[in-house]
C-alpha cells in the first residue's frame, strides 16, 4: 500500500487535474458506470461531523472510501476544520492500495464541481461572482470559479464580516475588485453566486436573487445544514452530484420535504455533461447546483494522485 501525507498532495494535483477527475466522474456516474454508497454522517457534539464516503467506478477501477469530516474547534488550533483521508483499494481483490491525505483534495474536488457547474450552466455573459461564505473552502471555491467565465468583480457576504479580507486577498491575485456587501446588494448583482458555509439556516432568500443567476450551494453536506431558502431552491432548476444525497443531505433536502420540489425534478450534472440534458433552458432561468460531494469524486482525485506518485516515485510503500 503507498501512502501518500497531505504535504505531498500539492505537488501531485492541479485544479486543472481535478476539474478533469470530477468531469469524467460525474459522466461516468450518468453513464451508470460508477455509484455511490450510502453516506455514513454522524453528528459528534458540539457541531463536529463525522462520516464515510464510498463507492465504486467499474470501469475507472477504483472502489474506496473517504473517512473525515468536519471539527470547528479545528481553526483556533492552527489546523483547518476539514479533516480526512482517502483510502484506496483493488475492486477485484479487495486489497489495500493506497491512503491519501484527503484535506487539499477535499478542497480542489469541492471547487472543481463547482466550476464545472458554472460552467456548462451560468450564463455564458456572467460578470459578477457573489461570494456567501469566506472559511477555507471559498478561496479554492473562487479560483475555480475565475478559471471557467471572464469575472469583472466579486461581491461577499459572510456572517463572521472579519474572516471577508482573506477572500479579498485571493480575489486581488486574480486581480478581481473585491466588495463586501449586504445579502441584498449581492443578489442584486451577481450573476453567479457560490455559497459555502457550515449554516445550520438559510441565509440567502429568493426575494436576494435575480433570475437568470446561476448558484453553486456547496455548504450542506449533512443533514440539517441549509444556506438558502427552501423557495429558492423551488425557484430554481436544480442540477446536483447525485439525486440521493441532494434530498438527503444536500441544499434540496428542506425544499423536499416541504413538499415545494419533487426529487424526480433533480437532474444530475452528468447528464448535461454526456448530452442528456440540456442544462440551461433560457437566460432568465436560475439555475442552481447542489453540490453534496459525493465518493466518487474523492477516489478520482486520489487516483490521479497515486498514478502521479508512483511515477515519479513519491510516497512510502508499506506492506499490510
Ligand atoms: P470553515 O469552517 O473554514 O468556514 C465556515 C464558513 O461558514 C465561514 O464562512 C463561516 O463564517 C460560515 N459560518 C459559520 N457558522 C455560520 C452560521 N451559523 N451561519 C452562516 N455562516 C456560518 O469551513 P469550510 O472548510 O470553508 O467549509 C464550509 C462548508 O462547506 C462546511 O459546511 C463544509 O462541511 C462544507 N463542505 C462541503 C463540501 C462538498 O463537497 N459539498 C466539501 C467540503 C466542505
Amino acid at each position: 500500500m503507498l501512502i501518500i501525507p497531505e504535504a505531498l498532495i500539492a505537488g501531485l494535483l492541479t485544479p486543472e487535474d481535478a476539474f478533469a477527475a470530477v468531469e469524467a466522474c460525474f459522466a461516468a456516474m450518468a453513464r451508470g458506470q460508477a455509484y455511490n454508497f450510502p453516506v455514513v454522517r454522524e453528528a459528534l457534539g458540539e457541531g463536529r461531523q463525522y462520516g464515510f464516503k464510498s463507492g465504486l467506478d467499474r470501469v475507472g477501477g477504483q472502489l474506496g472510501v473517504k473517512a473525515g469530516g468536519y471539527f470547528p474547534g479545528n481553526a483556533s488550533k492552527g489546523m483547518i476544520n476539514h479533516q480526512s483521508s482517502i483510502f484506496l483499494f483493488d475492486p477485484e481483490t479487495g486489497r489495500p492500495q493506497a491512503m491519501v491525505g484527503g484535506n487539499l483534495l477535499t478542497a480542489l474536488r469541492t471547487a472543481a464541481a463547482s466550476a464545472i457547474s458554472i460552467d456548462r450552466l451560468a450564463r455564458s455573459d456572467a460578470r459578477v461572482l457573489g461570494m456567501v461564505g469566506a472559511g477555507h473552502q471559498a478561496g479554492f471555491q473562487l479560483r475555480a470559479a475565475a478559471r471557467v467565465r471572464r469575472f469583472d468583480r466579486v461581491v461577499a457576504w459572510n456572517l463572521h464580516p472579519e474572516m471577508l479580507p482573506r477572500l479579498g486577498e485571493v480575489a486581488a491575485e486574480l486581480g478581481l475588485p473585491f466588495e463586501a456587501v449586504t445579502l441584498a446588494q449581492l443578489g442584486a448583482e451577481a450573476d453567479v453566486i457560490i455559497t459555502i458555509t457550515s449554516a445550520p439556516a438559510a441565509s440567502l432568500m429568493s426575494a436576494h436573487v435575480r433570475d437568470g443567476t446561476h448558484l453553486a450551494c456547496m455548504g450542506t453536506d449533512t443533514k440539517g445544514k441549509q444556506e438558502v431558502e427552501a423557495a429558492l431552491v423551488a425557484r430554481a432548476a436544480v442540477f446536483t452530484d447525485e439525486v440521493a444525497q441532494s434530498v438527503s443531505i444536500g441544499e434540496a433536502q428542506h425544499a423536499v420535504a416541504a413538499g415545494l420540489l419533487d426529487a424526480g425534478a433533480i437532474t444530475p450534472l452528468g447528464q448535461v455533461l454526456i448530452g442528456e440534458h440540456p442544462g440551461r433552458m433560457s437566460p432568465g432561468q436560475v439555475t442552481l447546483f447542489d453540490g453534496t460531494g459525493v465518493a466518487l469524486q474523492d477516489l478520482a482525485v486520489a487516483a490521479r494522485v497515486v498514478e502521479r506518485a508512483r511515477a515519479l516515485g513519491l510516497g512510502l510503500e508499506v506492506e499490510v
